[in-house]
């Protein structure tokens, strides 16, 4: 079972609507160690893709809808984290290329993309505190599981789970990079913003794969 355009605008749609429900809660966790405005910045870029996804012609592929989520964030978010998804995106649209239908192989290189496009961006590391700790771990997860031979759900349902892992482990940590870095060790003790959107977007991503998903149907709708 390969995974195409339908599943890239279901991921979007319903990344965007995770990140609106969650918008109070990135809120929060960003004005813990930063300056409150992640889910402000990330729920007003995703509002504003949302509106061109109608847009996109009949025939797109899965690259062309992954590039117009990237150009749209990086031209409308503010912040670190408008370029770092920006470029996620932009970078995981590249590793689509113009194939129609994605395997298992496609969608780790993909996901490989799309974090090595954050890290060469923003240069953070796994134990920084940021994003990167929820994509890391999510990209060796999916690695792994399509070394394993498991099926593109399979793949991305490990990668949604370690970043989940990955986006807890962020709590004990003290931040490296980004605003949260001027706190030292106040920022123990404190989810990372970027990290549990970055999660988020991945179970998107993930549920948006399971066979039989409804994007109608699915709580919130
Ligand atoms: P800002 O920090 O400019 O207010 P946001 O609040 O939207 O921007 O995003 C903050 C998030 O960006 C952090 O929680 C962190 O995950 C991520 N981040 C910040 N700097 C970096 C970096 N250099 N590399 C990767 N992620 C980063
Ligand atoms: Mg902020």
């Amino acid at each position: 079972m390969t995974l195409g355009i339908t599943w890239v605008t279901d991921w979007i749609r319903l990344s965007a609507r995770v990140i609106a429900e969650h918008r109070v809660e990135l809120i929060t966790l960003d004005r813990e160690i930063g300056d409150g405005d992640h889910g402000e910045n990330l729920d007003r870029g995703f509002s504003a893709v949302i509106v061109k996804l109608d847009a996109l012609p009949a025939d797109a592929l899965p690259g062309d809808a992954l590039k117009l989520v990237a150009t749209t964030l990086i031209s409308t978010v503010g912040g670190a984290s408008g370029p770092l998804v920006g470029t996620a995106f932009l970078k995981a649209a590249q590793a689509a290329g113009k194939e129609a239908e994605l395997d298992g192989a496609a969608i780790v290189a993909l996901l490989t993309a799309a974090r090595d496009g954050v890290v060469l961006r923003g240069k953070a590391a796994v134990g920084d505190k940021t994003m990167i700790d929820a994509w890391s771990p999510a990209v060796d997860a999916a690695t792994a599981a399509e070394a394993d031979g498991k099926s593109e759900p399979e793949i991305l349902l490990a990668a949604a789970d370690a970043a989940e892992k990955g986006a807890e482990s962020t709590e004990p940590l003290v931040a490296h990079k980004g605003r949260a870095s001027y706190l030292g060790e106040r920022a123990i003790g404190h989810r990372d913003p970027g990290s549990q959107s970055s999660a988020l977007m991945l179970r998107a991503a993930s549920d948006a794969a399971q066979p039989g998903f409804s994007l109608v149907e699915s709580p919130g709708a």
